[in-house]
């Protein structure tokens, strides 16, 4: 069995925003209230998180988490990164390195971000970081929880999406080609990201994520990385067809 916890939904800002009074922002709904992006994935051998962004640290806490394997990572964008520092309490708690699996491109920006993890002379108490590379296609095993990396692209930017099991999670994509339809096909529920309604030049709108939705044939599918503008969870969730949702954060699917 496989749980997964969706530890954050929102885009880069979070919702609400610091400074907004849109309906979204304003909404006392929980379903409204999201953090960056992030998810867990636990089985009986593994409990791995996807990304580290600036809300790392209380989605850890949210979740009285004790056991983290590793950190796969997306993309080097800071909603995604930006908590890295905070694996020190991982370090601490199981007295060993944090592996952190990324596009090669991706580790050397980490290395950059966080130069003093990497420094040749560490001040005492700098986390400690394993960097693993990972690229489209590669595979990785956690006990007997396989994963497999997607390659999908990000504007530009060729980023990964992972793939466990038979659930598949891509968030910051607008574009997905036909070996990443593949690699998806078959998945009992897939995530995929869905900024807003307007048109975005690095994110699926929610129509282009629906249409990805009904083209993968998964029956189960989770929308994340929303902005405020997208509105109101309530309100939106009411236009989407059969089975695909609005995920929202703190949302556990079992598989
Ligand atoms: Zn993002
Ligand atoms: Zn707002
Ligand atoms: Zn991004």
């Amino acid at each position: 069995m496989m749980k997964i916890t969706f530890l954050g939904t929102g885009t880069s800002q979070g919702v609400p925003l610091i400074g907004c009074s849109c309906e979204a922002c304003r909404s006392l709904d929980f379903r409204d209230k999201r953090l960056r992006t992030s998810i867990l994935v636990e089985t009986e051998d593994a409990s791995i998180v996807v990304d580290a962004g600036p809300d790392f640290r209380q989605q850890m806490l949210r979740q009285n988490q004790t056991r983290l394997d590793a950190l796969l990572i997306t993309h080097e964008h800071k909603d995604h990164v930006a908590g890295l520092d905070d694996v020190r309490a991982f370090n601490f708690l199981q007295e060993k390195s944090m592996p952190v699996y990324a596009l090669p491109r991706v580790l050397n920006q980490l290395k950059v971000e966080f130069a003093y993890a990497f420094a040749e002379k560490k001040y005492p108490g700098v986390p400690k970081i394993e960097l693993l590379p990972m690229e489209g296609g590669q595979t990785v095993f956690f006990g007997k929880l396989e994963v497999k990396a997607i390659h999908v692209m990000h504007a530009r930017l060729p980023i990964l999406g992972y793939r466990f099991g038979n659930f598949s999670y891509i968030t910051d994509a607008n574009h997905l080609d036909a070996t990443a339809m593949e690699a998806i096909k078959g998945s009992e529920v897939l995530v995929l990201n869905a900024l807003q309604k307007e048109e975005h030049i690095s994110h699926f709108t929610l129509d282009q994520a629906v249409e990805v939705a009904k083209a993968s044939g998964v029956p189960k599918v989770y929308f994340i990385h929303m902005s405020h503008r997208m509105g109101r969870h309530s309100l939106i969730q009411k236009e989407l067809p059969e089975g695909v949702h609005l995920a929202w954060d703190g949302l556990q699917v079992k598989i």
